[in-house]
């Protein structure tokens, strides 16, 4: 004999049924007993009903009316025509039941236990009934039994046991005369012995059906739902969970008591002590092979199998100075519990016996609370004991494995991947059989934590980093594109799974939580929302992804002004704009300072000479132990660009222009011709190698005369350019003349920065700088009299968007 039994959502409409009716025609079983769920939602929907008729709200109605339209819609659809009377007929009686037993609720503003369970009882007896006619009339040797004269049980309503002895004696008796090939069954409804319906908790057809198949020592149990099997973590939060082929009973009962919904946690004990393998199929892809599950099946020696997680935990606290020694607290404590009927889903306690604590449904909380308190009522005036104490809104994670017990690290690796994720852990607990590790941690982390537990445990080492993206104009955009390109080197070779979540510009922006297509996020992003730096924020917070990066390729102040929002929520931050490193020093050491507490790296690498590695190497300089004795530079793309393609047969103002054109500048050109970039480059680099120093301390020989400083647009900037050149041909000349070249450099050395423009001499580092080229030379106390040279293209778009894309590279190695 086979058992199968099918889900809701298997049942959830005549189409599905018909893919369930092909299954079960195909299974080559003598004997199949097929146990179905409610049609999808109308437990829900059964259970919300009863609640608005009890509240005396007249909205029951309309549920109600939704649940005849869906059955009789199905039998409409799934039953020929000369056969639908005799069935409308049963089923407009069992509703009009229904109807009765919910104005009765509603009349007297009341819902006991035991009428829930009449009530809801009707969603497994007319989806059987229902089905079960419909294999009838489409040619399978097929009837109904209804579950509650097989399965006996207490009178617990809403989550009933089952009389065991009684149950199988009544399913040996009644399928050793069943005539035909296939029994259809409802699931999750029973009765008490005095004939009252009760029903086996929630997601209780999954354990009618072990039942059955226990009883009658079945050759397999098969599970068919929505899901090709038992994955790694649940598929729903974690795109890149497996299916696992192979697990045993004491897995899988774990990953269920954690949160696995696809199976019943109950549904394992029945068929274990049979031995009964249990195999989970998805209905929608029969061909998949799906997940069996039994005795010793742990998958050759792999250490951790899943990981799952049980959502709306509170943690219960007990403590006080009086539990010291005392025998007979946890007793009490637990009783007091265990009396409220509140399971308990985690325990800890310190071993200094100061404190227990245990985590249970949020839903139970004032119950618990009261009856603790109360329990303890003489402690807690006597300040023996405290209060109990609760937080809410806590989720456990678990990872489960038969053979973690022989491991070790995995307990440390599971905390340290929390922890660098930036998930706080409230609690911890390792069963006794170390099948499983726990944490309690905040709900909102749930996602992020299973997504970071299941890259470390399952993904072969392939991290995953989620960007946001602000700012798509010269560099940016060139930098989307860099990444577009790149995508599958870096997921193969570097193992960097790299996806933009969030794109913005001035204004729009727009959110794929799959990752955009880079394909055409131009079009994405202008079809996008309105843009909002705040809004921007929280949707980065809100979303929670670990490894989040947020790169501002942006040159707004206002913009930097947030990055302590980001760093505070564990997002790295990644940027081109100079205005945060360069602003108060304070700020710039708060942002250090919150990058090292949150872990989130602060990297800005294209701050200083675009892509080429200046800032990278000065730290590896100085983490080596190095120190800088002083720092020589021209470090301005676009000033070299100017004074090397400047000369005596064209004008200043035409070159300026070009450089601003091909994208050596700033959006604002006086930020460069003024020197004020350079100035902030070189008190970037100062304070990176160690000084404390403020851009107002540092000596700037501007060569600009004052009124083109003074200018307040681009326009006006240009228009006194023009009217300058004498001065700008003057410069030209005093240079030509003793056989220089005009640089602007930086300089540092004894804790003081200049920058000004300079005539360079023949043979000096700096002379034949070509382009847009930037070189640093930096004297240090390895690097004495030949200094450290690093010299190549300082500006323009696509090496900053590459210095940009090698600090997310570098994320990623983090
Ligand atoms: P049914 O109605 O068929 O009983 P359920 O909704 O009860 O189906 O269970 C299937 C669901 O369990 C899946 O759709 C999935 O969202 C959830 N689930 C949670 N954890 C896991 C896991 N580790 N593996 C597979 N599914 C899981
Ligand atoms: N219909 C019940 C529920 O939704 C039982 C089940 O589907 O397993 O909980
Ligand atoms: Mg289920």
């Amino acid at each position: 004999m086979k058992v199968l039994k099918f889900g809701g959502t298997s049942v959830a409409n005549p189409e599905n049924i018909n893919r369930v009716k092909a299954i079960v025609q195909n299974s080559n079983a003598k004997k199949v007993a097929v146990v179905v769920s409610a049609f999808g939602g109308i437990t829900d929907l059964l259970l919300n009903t009863s609640h608005l008729a009890s509240n005396q709200d007249l909205s029951y109605k309309k549920g109600l009316k939704e649940i005849e339209d869906k059955h009789i819609e199905a039998i409409r659809e799934l039953i020929p025509v000369q056969a639908q009377s005799t069935i409308l007929s049963k089923v407009k009686s069992d509703l009009n039941v229904l109807e009765t037993l919910l104005e009765g609720s509603f009349l007297i503003g009341e819902l006991t236990p035991k009428l829930s369970d009449k009530i809801v009882s009707y969603g497994e007896l007319l989806s059987s009934f229902i089905i079960s006619e419909f294999f009838k009339t489409d040619g399978l040797d097929a009837e109904f039994k209804d579950s509650r004269q097989l399965i006996t049980t207490d009178e617990k309503y809403g989550n009933a046991n089952v009389n065991v002895e009684k149950t199988y004696s009544n399913c040996n008796t009644y399928f050793e005369k069943a005539k035909h090939r296939i029994t259809v069954l409802p699931g999750f409804v029973a009765s008490s012995s005095s004939g009252n319906s009760t029903t086996l908790g929630r997601g209780g057809s999954d354990y009618t059906a072990a039942i059955i198949a226990a009883a009658q020592e079945a050759d397999i149990l098969e599970i068919w739902t929505d899901v090709s099997g038992m994955f790694t973590a649940n598929p729903k939060l974690v795109k890149q969970a497996k299916c696992v082929s192979n697990i045993s009973y004491e897995e899988a009962m774990e990953l269920s008591h954690f949160g696995a919904k696809v199976l019943y946690p109950p549904t394992i004990q029945p068929v274990l002590s049979k031995e009964i393998p249990i195999v989970i199929k998805n209905t929608f892809k029969p061909e998949d092979e799906g997940t069996y599950i039994a005795k010793n099946n742990n998958g050759n020696g792999k250490t951790v199998r899943g990981i799952s997680h049980v959502g709306n935990i509170s943690l219960l606290s007990l403590e006080g100075p009086g539990m010291i020694g005392v025998p007979g607290i946890s007793k009490r404590f637990f009783e007091t519990l265990s009396l409220e009927n509140i399971s308990v889903v985690l325990i800890t306690q310190a071993s200094s016996e100061h404190s227990i604590c245990v985590g249970i449904s949020d839903e139970d909380v004032e119950k618990a609370i009261e009856a603790v308190n109360t329990a303890f009522d003489y402690e807690i005036a006597s300040t023996k004991i405290k209060p109990v104490l609760v937080e809410k809104d806590l989720a456990i994670v678990a990872l489960v494995g038969d053979n973690m017990k022989s491991h070790q690290g995995l307990s440390g690796k599971m905390f340290s991947t929390l922890g660098k994720n930036n998930v706080n852990i409230r609690a911890i607990a390792q069963g006794a059989s170390e099948r499983n590790i726990s944490a309690v941690i905040t709900k909102t982390d749930v996602k992020k934590a299973l997504n970071s537990l299941h890259e470390e445990f399952f993904e072969e080492n392939i991290k995953q980093l989620n960007l946001f993206v602000m700012g798509v104009g010269n560099v940016g955009s060139k930098f989307l594109n860099q990444i577009k390109q790149q995508k599958k080197y870096l997921k193969e070779e570097l193992k960097l799974n790299v996806r933009v979540i969030g794109i913005s510009n001035s204004r729009t922006m727009t959110f794929d939580e799959d990752g955009i297509s880079l394909k055409d996020w131009e079009t994405t992003l202008a079809n996008g929302q309105k843009a909002d730096k705040e809004a921007f924020f929280k949707t980065v917070k809100t979303l929670n992804y670990r490894n989040s990066v947020f790169v501002d390729n942006t040159a707004s102040g206002q913009v930097s002004e947030s990055y302590p929002d980001y760093l505070k929520n564990s997002i790295s931050v990644v940027t081109c704009n100079k205005i945060a490193c360069s602003s108060d020093y304070d700020y710039y050491r708060k942002l250090k300072q919150l990058a090292k507490q949150y872990n989130s790296p602060f990297l800005f690498e294209t701050n200083v000479g675009a892509g080429l590695p200046i800032i990278d190497t000065l730290k590896h300089l100085i983490a080596s132990g190095d120190k800088v004795k002083k720092i020589q530079a021209v470090l301005s793309g676009s000033l070299n660009f100017v004074f090397n393609n400047f000369n005596d047969s064209v004008t200043f103002h035409d070159i300026v222009k070009q450089a601003q054109e091909e994208g050596y500048t700033e959006p604002d050109p006086t930020i460069d011709l003024s020197g004020i970039d350079v100035m902030r480059k070189i008190l970037i680099l100062a304070r990176e190698s160690g000084n404390q120093l403020d851009i107002e301390q540092i000596e700037n020989d501007a060569f600009l005369p004052k009124e083109s400083l003074e200018t307040n647009s681009n326009e006006a900037f240009f228009e006194s350019l023009k009217k300058n050149e004498v001065t700008f041909q003057k410069l030209f000349k005093e240079a030509k003349d003793v056989d220089s070249k005009l640089k602007y450099v930086a300089q540092f050395e004894n804790g003081k920065a200049k920058v000004g423009l300079q005539r360079i001499p023949k043979g000096h580092d700096f002379y034949n700088l070509e382009g847009s080229d930037n070189i640093v030379l930096f004297y240090t106390e390895r690097y004495p009299n030949q200094p450290l040279i690093i010299k190549g293209a300082g500006a323009g778009a696509e090496v900053t968007a590459s210095g940009i894309f090698a600090d997310i590279i570098r994320i990623g190695n983090f």
